[in-house]
């Protein structure tokens, strides 16, 4: 049985989906607003909404998840203005970049990406203001913009666990992002204003553009419908934004929007949140820069748990490189044993029992990894004592791919190119000419290109050390 701590109750629940044959899972996730290229600490959000998606599929449940694009709020008009071009025009490289860093990060796409500009979801938008409108939960005030009137919904605040009366709210909030302090009713609909430029659309209240939350609620219900099983982000993502998303969106359906709600711990450096605004951050692209890849950064994102802060460092990364390079090995000394074996010995079902039983829990990948490298050393140790047959070593290489469709932390499979098979060409007629001190220089050389090669009783066979 699943379990996962549901931010709403702050414990951990049996996961029963809405779904009444207990198949369907649908996950509405908040995605980047593409004002800059997402850092580290929001990929980090994304991973462990990936190791969600992959373990709930591992455990045979069909998930459908939506994740949004914020590419029209405070932040992306701002960013627009200062360079000078039409919002499009400065969002879309980096939504571009979004969708090439999550391929780097082997993150699998969700099943729909909206974007809150489009027709369709304004249009949504604005029906939902309307009724909120119409239900007493919503006023447009005297700056002519809406907002919502939290007093009209007592359940305000249940999220994030707030107390209202003690919290006394005041007034009204336009900026998409507050403190609790300044708790007030917030913006649905943002009236004009000569620093948006272009940036405005029609409605029954005169143009303007919607807030922030407003878009995620139209764009969750839109695509997904008006309940959903499970809903994430990172922490900061609580207040004000989902209490917010929660308010509109019940007040409009009349139904309990989310069953479970799911977010991350903060990426931290040196004891603070990875952010732009502290200016703190690397983004993926400043990591690949340095020569990290992709799979390392995936490693040591997702291998804390979630709702733990992990402090980014480069020993951090440095270690999920050792533990790759460990996992490589590995699977390259089990494929040299397996050699052609076709039939295959599955491992002992405790140590794959373990594996998923962990991330069963809360998603526990630590306790998870820690079973996977408990396996790996008993059976280098069995290897080591050439204890293992050949077709027992196919079966853990089985248990390993069966493993990666939730880690995705396999190497790349790399093609081998031209001037590697040059050099290994002319490594292999130095071996014929019984050449022995050139053959060990052009070993070196491929190992400096980054290509180990191993001389096999089935031949000469190559691997490359770069994941
Ligand atoms: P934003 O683009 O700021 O709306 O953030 C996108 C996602 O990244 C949200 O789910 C945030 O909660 C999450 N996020 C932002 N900063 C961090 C961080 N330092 N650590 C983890 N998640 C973060
Ligand atoms: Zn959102």
């Amino acid at each position: 049985m699943l379990h996962f701590h549901n931010t709403l109750t702050r414990s951990a629940e049996p996961f029963v989906p809405l779904d009444p044959e207990g198949k369907k899972v649908k996950v509405y996730t908040c995605g980047p607003t593409v004002y800059n290229h997402a850092h580290i600490g929001n990929f980090r959000a994304y991973l462990f909404e990936d190791l969600l998606q992959r373990h709930l599929e591992y455990r045979g449940f069909q998930v459908e998840r939506v994740m949004n694009l914020t590419d029209v709020d405070d932040k992306t008009i701002r960013g627009a203005r200062e360079k000078g071009v039409p919002l499009a025009e400065f969002t879309q490289p980096f939504k571009n970049a979004f969708f090439e860093d999550l391929t780097t990060l082997r993150i699998k796409p969700a099943d729909a990406f909206p974007a809150a500009t489009e027709p369709l979801h304004i249009a949504r938008m604005i029906a939902m203001i309307a009724q909120l409108i119409a239900t007493g939960h919503a006023y447009q005030a005297d700056d002519q913009s809406v907002y919502f009137r939290i007093a009209s919904f007592p359940r305000y605040g249940k999220l994030a666990h707030l107390n209202l009366d003690e919290l006394r709210p005041s007034g009204r909030v336009s900026s998409d992002e507050y403190e609790k302090e300044s708790i007030g009713d917030f913006a649905l609909w943002k009236a004009h204003d000569v620093a948006d430029g272009e940036v405005k659309w029609d409605s029954p209240w005169g143009p303007g553009r919607p807030g922030w939350h407003i878009e995620c609620s139209a764009m969750a219900t839109g695509m997904l419908g008006d309940r959903l099983d499970i809903h994430c982000g990172g922490v900061d993502n609580i207040f004000p934004h989902h209490e917010a998303e929660i308010a509109q969106t019940e007040c409009c359906t009349g139904e309990k929007f989310v069953n479970l709600w799911m977010h991350c711990a903060h990426l931290m450096v040196d004891g603070r949140k990875m952010a732009k605004s502290f200016g703190n951050f690397y983004t993926l692209r400043d990591l690949l820069d340095k020569g990290w890849t992709g799979r390392e950064v995936r490693y040591v994102l997702l291998s804390a748990h979630y709702r733990l802060p992990l402090n980014f460092t480069f020993e951090g990364l440095a270690g999920a490189r050792s533990a790759l390079q460990r996992l490589d090995a590995w699977q390259q000394r089990l494929a040299d044993l397996a050699g052609t074996a076709q039939a295959s010995t599955p491992p002992p079902a405790a140590a794959e029992d373990k594996f998923a039983a962990a991330l069963d829990d809360d998603l526990n990948i630590s306790a998870a990894l820690g079973a996977l490298f408990d396996l790996v050393r008993e059976t280098n140790r069995a290897m080591d004592r050439n204890e293992l047959s050949p077709k027992q070593a196919r079966g853990l290489l089985d248990y390993w791919a069966r493993l990666n469709t939730v880690l995705r932390l396999e190497p790349e499979a790399a093609a081998i190119p031209p001037e590697i098979t040059a050099l290994l060409a002319e490594r292999t007629a130095a071996r014929t000419a019984k050449d022995w001190a050139k053959s060990d220089i052009l070993r070196e050389a491929l190992l400096q290109h980054g290509w180990l090669v191993k001389d096999t009783k089935e031949g000469t066979k190559v691997s490359c050390t770069k994941g």
